[in-house]
Formats: C-alpha cells, structure tokens, sequence
C-alpha cells in the first residue's frame, strides 16, 4: 500500500489525527475505535471480500511492526521450541496471550474448544467497534492471532476463521482454530 496509500486511506477513515502523527513520526496510539473506522474505510473502498483480505493483511503486518517483539517478551517463541503435539503449543500460545489481552487491553477474552477446534471469544472491545456489518468483520484480529500462532509454530501456518462477528449482532467475536490431525493423532496416542 505504501505510506501515501496508507494516509489516503487514514483521511478516508476520518483519522486525520493518526495521518498526522504518522507524518510527524510519531508512534500513533491505537484505540480500538480507530480500528473500527481503519476497517470500515478498506471495507468501503475495496468491498467486503478485498477489505477483509487487506485487513488480514494489515493484522500479519502489525504483527511483524510490533507484536513480534510482544511474542519473545511472552515466551512465545518457547512454547513453540518445545516438544510438544502442535495442538498443545496452539493452546498454550492461544493461553498466553488472552492473559495478556486480559491484562492490558480493553478486551475480555476466554477461550473455548471442542474436538476439532479452539475457540478464541472476544466478550467485549474488539476489532470492530462500532460496526454494522452482514459478513465478520474482524479480519485485522485474525490476521493478527494467526500471524502470532503461526510465528510461534516456527512458521507453519495457522489458519484462523472468524465464525461469529459482535458486527453481525452475535454476543460476542468467535475465531475458531483447529486442532490439526497431527496434533490430534499425536494426542491420541
Ligand atoms: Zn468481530
């Protein structure tokens, strides 16, 4: 996109404020509401399909700016390193950072599962403040959680879907990640 694309795109949200601090290299300060509106705008300018896309896009970058660096803090990288079923690291990763959510940020997450899948359930705050939407539209978050969980599996991709969206009218944001055959054969054993 580009740093100009991205300040066209900031002004389009209506977050002349960020373009601004972004211009004057300042480090923004990233509220919830703002990501709301930041993902309207792609949504608006691209279609839901291309906007969502280029949100998840948005997310892994994010991830690589900042949360990298988040991720060795948490000890990440360690859970990833230890020989343990994919599963059980997908788990212990996807533990570790909604305590840290739970801690530092606006949202409340709790974490659900089945047989095939984990569920990350994002109760309140979230990716798409203040949205009205007929399709998920969180796409920064999955980028973002699969961007993490795969870096921690040492690359190997994670794939995240977001099932029901606040957005949407649902109670709460629901991404689903499964479990993996590997993970669950090596469980099983
Ligand atoms: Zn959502």
């Amino acid at each position: 996109m580009g740093r100009d694309g991205l300040l066209a795109l900031l002004r389009l949200a209506r977050l002349e404020d960020w373009a601004q601090e972004i211009e004057d290299d300042f480090r923004p300060t990233v509220t919830f509401e703002a990501v709301g509106r930041l993902s309207a705008a792609l949504d608006e300018l691209y279609g839901p399909t291309e906007g969502q896309w280029l949100a998840r896009q948005v997310g892994h970058r994010a991830f690589r700016l900042g949360a990298e660096g988040l991720g060795f803090a948490l000890g990440l990288a360690d859970v990833g390193r230890r020989l343990l079923p994919p599963a059980v690291k997908i788990r212990l990763g996807m533990e570790t950072l909604a305590e840290f959510f739970n801690r530092y940020s606006d949202q409340r997450v709790r974490l659900g599962e089945d047989n095939d899948f984990y569920y990350w359930i994002a109760e309140s705050g979230g990716f798409c403040y203040g949205r009205r939407t007929t399709y998920p539209a969180c796409g920064m978050a999955t980028g973002l959680l699969s961007a993490t969980l795969s870096w921690m599996r040492g690359g190997a991709g994670v794939e995240v879907q977001e099932v029901e969206c606040r957005a949407q009218g649902a109670p709460h944001c629901t991404f689903r990640i499964p479990k993996g055959k590997a993970g669950q054969r090596q469980h099983n054993a």
